[in-house]
Parts: structure tokens; sequence; C-alpha cells
């Protein structure tokens, strides 16, 4: 028998039930959704989350379009899902969990007599790390961003190598290989032994039907490269940026982007023009250095300062 919150099964069956992290505001108990997916021969243990950004809903769709795919007869090992981990914001469609104004991935591995985020944190901290390997869905937010996977632990990590096969193994043809900011749950749970990483499946408002199935693909892909299906998996090689440089506005008006997501980037190439509301021209920025552009703001319109676009930079390919 395997149980996650109310959720148990044994060996061949898949049961779904809640993981009670504490009470709202108006003192009822909530909890998390959860499933067990228990498969009838035994194996490794997947642990898997969703929607720890409240706004990132891609990770969502994964998961509600995979579990109704799996059969735990044809399943060797577990499945353990925390569906949606950022309960609060996910409630207000927000990024951020509007009781403490925290980023549930910065909060791991959580303190389960802390803030509302930490106790989510510790309680879904403690199922991951049951497992043998993590998948944290993410997105890019609300911005556009190309599909890829990141691995945060770093490259002096003694699960590194791990880290990096599960990225490989995901295959969305990118990965981000930079060591994350305190408090991810992909740099936390390498520190108790499971390879974990990120995969960040595009950017959007709402879903995003073709980076959720190159979440769909990247789950199965998993599945089947550690033993849980039946199969084997060729691995791809993957296009890696090891570092991210950022862009702002020179100036306010509005953003033409003369890149594409995904596209390489020279330096010195032009990125993105700032015009007036009238189309005049006002500002370019270049690139400071070769790689990819990775990720765009949403709204074309930006004050001095503001955030525009990101360009994945030392990029090589393992
Ligand atoms: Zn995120």
């Amino acid at each position: 028998m395997t149980t996650l919150g109310t959720a148990s099964a044994e060996p061949g069956e898949v049961d779904t039930g809640r993981l009670e992290v504490g009470e709202t505001r108006d003192g009822s108990p909530f909890g998390l959704p959860v499933a067990v997916i228990n498969g009838a021969e035994s194996g490794k243990t997947l642990y898997m989350q969703a929607a720890s950004d409240g706004d990132e809903l891609n990770g969502v769709g994964v998961i509600s379009r995979v579990v109704p795919r799996l059969d735990p007869a044809e399943l060797s090992g577990t499945i353990l899902i925390v569906g949606i981990v950022n309960y609060h914001a996910f409630q207000v469609a927000e990024h951020r969990n509007p009781v403490d104004d925290t980023k549930m991935n910065r909060a791991y591995p959580g303190n389960e007599s802390g803030t509302s985020s930490e106790r989510i944190a510790a309680a879904t901290f403690e199922a991951g790390t049951r497992a043998d390997l993590i998948l944290d869905l993410h997105q890019g937010s609300t911005s556009r961003m190309i599909d890829e996977v990141r691995v945060r632990c770093g490259k002096r990590h003694r699960l590194y190598d791990d880290c990096l096969e599960l990225a490989k193994a995901f295959d969305c043809g990118y990965v981000l290989d930079q060591k994350g900011p305190d408090g991810q749950l992909a740099r936390a749970a390498p520190d108790e032994g499971v390879p974990t990483v990120d995969p960040e499946l595009g950017g959007c408002v709402g879903w995003d039907e073709g980076s959720i199935r190159k979440g769909v693909d990247g789950v199965f892909n998993v599945l089947t490269y550690y033993g849980f299906l039946e199969g084997t998996l060729e691995l791809n090689r993957q296009t890696r940026a090891n570092s991210f440089e950022q862009y702002g506005a020179p100036g306010g008006g509005l953003i033409r982007m003369k890149k594409n997501l995904g596209e390489r980037v020279t330096r010195d190439e032009v990125l993105f023009e700032v015009t007036t509301p009238f189309g005049e021209p006002k500002e370019t920025v270049t690139a400071d250095s070769n790689g990819i552009l990775w990720r765009t703001r949403r709204l074309p319109q930006v004050a001095s300062g503001e955030y525009v676009c990101s360009v994945g930079t030392d990029v090589d390919s393992y």
C-alpha cells in the first residue's frame, strides 16, 4: 500500500485524494489534490508536481492529460503526484501565494510550522523526497518562452550528472544548466539524494497546447527511460545554455522584436527596437553575446528599464 495524504493505492491501483496542509482564512481545512499510481510491478518512484507558481498552468494541463493514460497494470514502480501545489495562488490565478506574498519555489525545503508557503513546501518536499526522481513542472510564467528543462543543482553537486541525464530523458531539446537560487525544489531535493529537474513548458496565460504536448511527451519519455513503462528510449542531444543575459528597455514605448524565440543571436545583432506610438524608431538594442533568444515579455508596451527579453548564452550541447 502506498499513501499520499488521503490517497492510498495497492499495487495495480490508482487513487486520488487530498494532502491537507492547514486551514484557509475562514477556518476550513484545505488540501492539495494528490494522486498515487501504484504499478502492478515493483520499480522506482517518480514524484511530479505542478502549479508551484500559481499562474503556471501548463503543468496542470500535463498532469490532467497524463494520469488518464496511465494503466497501473502496465506500470512498474509508483508515481506520486501533487496536481496543484500553490493552492492559494491558483485560486486567484496569481504567481505568488497571496497569503504571505511569497514565491513557492524559494521556500523549499519548507517548514511545517512556518509561513503558509513554507508549510506547503514542507508537505510537498516530504512527498518528493520519498521518490527516486522528481519533475517540478513550471513555465516562464505568462511571458513567452521556449520549452526547456532546467538543471538547478549546480555543476559541482554530486547528483549533477543524474540531473543532466533526467533533463535529457525528458527531451524538450533545450536545457538551462545553471545553479538556481536558494529555496528551489530542484536545488533542495538533490541535497536529499533525489535527482530533480524543472521542465519549463513555454509561457502563456492559461494553457498552451503545444507546450502541454511537449510536457506529456516528456513525462512518458522519463517513464520509459527509467523503466516504469516497457520499451526503450534513445537519448537525444540537447542544446544547452549555461547562463542568461537579461535585456531591459532603454526608453519607454512599444517593443518590436527582431528575433524569434529559439533563434540564434550573434553579438551586436539587433534584438529589438523601441518605437513611439506612431511607429517612429526611438531606440535599438543589440545583443552583448552570442546565444539563443530564450524568453520575451508578452505585452508590447514598456517603461524605461522594464524587462524585454532574455538570451541564453554560453551555448553548447550534450
Ligand atoms: Zn515557475
